[in-house]
């Protein structure tokens, strides 16, 4: 099998990380994962079981036990069943905040996160791909925005869902999902040395994607061979 690259981008709930990531490797011909997918995958899961948020040693059997499987398309399937819309109810969001925070769930879901980029040129977006999962990608990028700018996002994406919501709520909600992801012991949300920070707040999104594009053409060539 010949090299793969991997394209970090971390970054803050709401940054835009999901879309853009999406694009990139529709443009770069990558696959793309997208990680917090996978721990609104246990959240949902544990819901479903009643097992609590904190149930550490349930919590680690269910991500280690989970068939989680991103076919394209933005589709996340668990053993086989498609959950892509359930899992972005905010009930959820928080779910995976909570779970997300327990060392055996973070051990069983970067060994899987690890294994796909090893068998493909990723796109992976999430939190700790650039400190933790892949240390060593050839690109990585801190995708970041305002507060207010993330919750602006947030809302169009829920109302393009048919969801009704506040902005005072959903700016507390991102907050408090933030502080728990960057103060967490393992894996805390923070930016890596050698990644390349971009604030999106007053760009579009095809700004912001041609900026990205930039970065990996300027780390690799054309997206396809390293050349530093
Ligand atoms: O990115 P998204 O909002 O879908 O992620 C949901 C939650 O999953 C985040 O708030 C974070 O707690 C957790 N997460 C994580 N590490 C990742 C991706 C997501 O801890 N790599």
């Amino acid at each position: 099998m010949g090299k793969t690259i991997t394209v970090a981008i971390d970054g803050p709930a709401g940054a835009g990380k999901s879309t853009m990531a999406r694009r990139l490797a529709e443009r770069l011909g990558f696959v793309y994962i997208d990680t917090g997918a996978m721990y609104r995958a246990i959240a949902l899961s544990a819901r479903r079981l009643g097992i609590g948020w904190d149930d550490a040693a349930r919590l680690e059997k269910l991500a280690r036990e989970a068939r989680i499987e991103l076919p394209g398309g933005g589709r996340v399937l668990l053993d086989g069943e498609d959950i892509s819309l359930e899992i972005r109810d905010p009930e959820i969001s928080e779910g995976a905040s909570r779970v997300s925070a327990i060392p055996g769930v973070r051990r069983a879901l970067v060994e899987k996160q690890q294994q796909m980029g090893r068998e493909a040129s990723v796109v992976m977006e999430g939190r700790d791909i650039g400190t933790v999962v892949f240390p060593d990608a050839e690109v990585k990028i801190y995708l970041d925005a305002t507060p207010e700018e993330r919750t602006r996002r947030r809302l169009k994406d829920l109302a393009a869902r048919g969801v009704q919501a506040g902005f005072a709520q959903v700016l507390s909600e991102i907050q408090r999902r933030d502080e728990r992801d960057s103060t967490r012991a393992d894996s805390p949300l923070r930016q890596a040395p050698d990644a390349i920070y971009v604030d999106s707040t007053s760009m579009n999104e095809d700004e912001v994607e041609e900026a990205l594009l930039k970065i990996v053409r300027a780390r690799t060539s054309n997206g396809k061979e390293v050349t530093s």
